[in-house]
């Protein structure tokens, strides 16, 4: 029998070294409280039903059944030289049947003889009408002999015959007989069912866990109690109390974090920053005279409570969402120069250098006058926009922080690393971030300090690929958000079109013959890339046999390749151009520059043009490997073009198979324009971690469970709770426990905000 332990008993001392090691190195849990909250990925019901529709490429699964029939022959591969057996097996799971696919595995038909009852776990593939399970991992649940014998299949799996054996001599139900049967997620070689032995392992001796919830806060949520839920979550003998279990364990998660962001919004509310009311005069009215056109009703309106925000001591914090072209910029630049006419600066921050270049050129170009204080011919009141970034020389980096340091800048554009590293501001106003939406709490606190007399700066974050509230609210926070729902009059919507290059190469074909149209009609082309050339990371889906295989996918476009073989085939005679992140910093500028200026007619480029770059001539982009891009890159993409009155083409070249989910993907951004719809699309198709990146500042990335698409609602609820606590408690004086996860949330995040009043 194993000994007694509580979440934080190491899981070295329940349960075998050498499984303890695996899953430490696999998943990196050290405790029973991290292993137990890693919940199945799915749980099996006996017999159930497969909808074939759901069985799409790619799919995990894990299947129970008997195997029907087998076959072996010889195999080898001209490339590698091995030489081996290819086993088929077809196995029948709940009226669906299989074909579970060895390569060579000399022996498995010994292992896995018709007759024998195994459950397989592996990824499913479409070949031809059947379905695939290739090199699945696999147990043994009854050796044809019908006899037990010793357990058999991949894993160590002597952890789970002791175990296995110990419940039989207990008299209760084997380890595999369970209404729901827990299927966890594998890793490096952990399988599912040794993780289902861990877990039974663990949970045979864990003494019951404290709540760290009133039952007050329980019995108004409808929570199950924690102890209940760790268990149930594992070991469910039905599906509402699964249900149950997991909602309780994500609340953990959501409540915890709200308290965090709550502390944080309560300490940052502390400190004032400086009010910029609007002055009459100045050059922000100067500047919208002069515009040569008039603002939306959109613009107008977000403008308004802007103006309003940044009157105020209090530090705005407030997102601008709003499609490619809607006119975020210049929205940003009136709000800069309202901050300007108070005689302090403002940042405006981009993710790449290519595209705080081209803000910083843009800037001055609408400022004409305005922005050249210091120069002849400045106007009056003019302000001066400095440009910052790694790759300027040493003397005029140094003139550019002189400018910063003394407030002669009044607006300086760099990318966020060199700005928010090294540079000393004189009065720092306000921040602005464009299409930055991963700038998360952590790269705010580094900014709150470079305001004067310890005023925080105001803050505001430009995306165009639309963060849903729940998401925003999770983020952020305390973030107020505003929308440009309309784009400014004459822009076209973009249509796109998937190109299926090896289904229908004759598309690929059309699809360059249209460049060349456009570009014959006077107008300009972008065609991106997924890598620069074919020595960087090929991730194309690496096969378990390289002799047969039997996905066949083309390996990826590289520009580098593409650019020559365009320019020598299907474009010669038209000026290509190449610009990739591999470049040195004047050469991409200088291919940027000539695109802009029509020297270049067509480009073809890696995602460095993703966002913000404006030419308004580019009517057309063509995608290679569209499949290999997220559907807010896809729609950021495609934003480059169109952006000039004239309507915009897009096209998705993809050798994904039809029927899979990478091609599903790339159909659902042709059909819709609505970032909107993509935002969550994308978010759906993505762990969460990936989408908010390092917004987190940790605190996020440390939720497993919870996740910010689907418990939009139970977000709200916690946070609710959360608000509730601290109105009360502060402190968490009388909440010890739950004192204890919200710091480990924060994790190494300065806590210094946390809990002191
Ligand atoms: P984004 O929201 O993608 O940053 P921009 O601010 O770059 O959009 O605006 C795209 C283009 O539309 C720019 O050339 C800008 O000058 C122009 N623009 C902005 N607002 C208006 C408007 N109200 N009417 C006409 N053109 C506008
Ligand atoms: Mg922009």
């Amino acid at each position: 029998m194993t000994p007694l332990a509580t979440t934080d008993t190491p899981l070295a001392e329940v349960l075998d070294d050498d499984l303890a090691t695996r899953i430490t190195t696999a998943f990196g849990h050290e405790t029973v409280g991290e292993l137990l909250h890693t919940l199945p990925r799915r749980y099996r019901q006996h017999g159930q039903r497969y909808d074939r529709r759901e069985l799409v490429d790619g799919e995990r699964v894990t299947i129970v059944g008997e195997v029907l029939s087998s076959s072996t022959r010889e195999i080898s591969s001209r490339t590698s030289k091995r030489r081996g057996e290819l086993t088929t097996l077809t196995v029948e799971d709940g009226g669906t049947t299989f074909k579970v696919v060895f390569f060579y595995s000399r022996g498995i038909k010994f292992v896995l003889p018709v007759g024998t009852v195994a459950m397989f776990d592996g990824n499913v593939s479409w070949y031809g009408r059947s379905l695939q399970l290739k090199h699945p991992e696999f147990l043994v649940l009854r050796p044809v002999s019908g006899a037990r014998g010793e357990l058999r299949g991949s894993g160590n799996l002597a952890a789970l015959a002791r175990l296995s054996a110990e419940l039989t001599a207990e008299g209760g139900p084997s380890l595999f007989d369970r209404p729901l049967l827990p299927i966890y997620p594998t890793k490096q070689g952990v399988t599912s069912w040794e993780l289902l032995g861990a877990v039974v392992t663990v949970l045979r001796a864990l003494v019951p866990v404290v709540d760290p919830l009133d039952p007050t806060v329980r019995a108004a949520a409808g929570l199950m109690d924690l102890d209940d839920a760790l268990r149930k979550a594992h070991l469910p003998d039905t599906v509402a109390e699964k249900d149950a279990a997991g909602y309780r364990l994500r609340f953990d998660e959501a409540i915890s974090l709200q308290i965090l962001l709550g502390a944080r919004r309560r300490f940052a509310a502390r400190d004032p920053g400086p009010a910029c009311p609007p002055v009459a005069s100045g050059v922000r009215a100067e500047l919208e005279a002069r515009l040569p056109f008039t603002l939306t009703t959109g613009q107008r309106e977000v403008l308004a409570d802007i103006t309003a925000d940044l009157a105020t001591d209090e530090p705005m914090n407030r997102l601008l969402q709003g499609e490619v072209g809607s006119g975020k910029t210049v929205v940003a630049l009136l709000a800069m120069l309202q901050v300007v006419d108070t005689g302090r600066q403002c940042v405006l921050l981009a993710p790449t250098e290519v595209l705080a270049t081209q803000h910083h050129r843009s800037l001055v170009a609408m400022l004409g006058d305005l922005g050249a204080a210091g120069r002849l011919g400045a106007a009056e009141q003019a302000t001066r926009v400095v440009l910052l970034t790694g790759s300027m020389s040493t003397a005029a980096r140094r003139e550019a922080l002189l400018d910063i340091v003394t407030g002669e800048a009044g607006i300086v554009v760099g990318t966020h690393a060199v700005i928010q590293d090294s540079v000393d501001f004189f009065d720092l106003g306000l921040v602005v971030v464009d299409e930055q939406h991963r700038f998360g709490v952590r790269q705010r606190d580094r900014l709150r300090g470079k305001g004067r007399d310890g005023l925080v700066p105001h803050l505001l974050v430009m995306t165009a690929t639309p963060i849903p509230r729940t998401i925003a609210m999770t983020v952020f926070g305390d973030l107020e958000v505003s929308e440009l729902a309309e784009l400014p009059g004459g822009r076209r919507p973009i249509s796109t079109s998937v190109v299926p290059a090896r289904d229908k190469p004759r598309w690929l074909q059309r699809a360059w013959e249209r460049v060349r149209e456009e570009v014959e009609a006077g107008h300009r082309a972008y065609i991106v890339c997924s890598r620069i050339d074919a020595d960087t990371g090929d991730e194309a889906d690496a096969g378990p046999d390289d002799g047969v295989d039997l996905d066949g996918r083309p390996p990826l476009v590289a520009a580098v390749d593409l650019h020559a073989q365009l320019a020598a085939g299907p474009l010669a005679g038209l000026r290509v151009g190449l610009m990739h992140g591999r470049l040195p910093p004047e050469e991409k500028d200088a291919a940027m520059a000539d695109f802009a200026a029509g020297e270049l007619d067509v480009l073809v480029a890696t995602t460095v043009i993703e966002v913000g770059v404006d030419v308004p001539e580019a009517t057309v982009m063509v995608v290679m490997d569209a499949d290999r891009f997220g559907v807010s890159q896809l729609h950021q993409l495609r934003g480059r073009v169109g952006r000039g009155g004239l309507p915009g083409l897009c096209l998705l070249v993809t050798t994904a198979p039809e029927g899979g989910r990478a091609m599903e993907r790339l159909r659902a951004v042709a059909a819709t324009t609505d970032g909107f719809a993509l935002a969550r699309l994308d978010l759906e198709q993505r762990r969460e971690g990936d989408v908010l990146g390092d917004a987190q500042s940790g605190a996020l990335s440390a939720l497993r469970l919870l996740s910010v698409v689907d418990d939009g609602e139970l977000i709200e609820i916690a946070r609710r709770h959360a608000e509730e606590i601290l109105d009360e408690d502060p402190g968490l004086d009388a909440h010890p426990a739950l004192a204890e996860r919200v710091a480990r949330l924060a994790g190494d995040e300065s806590s210094d905000y946390l809990f002191r009043s």
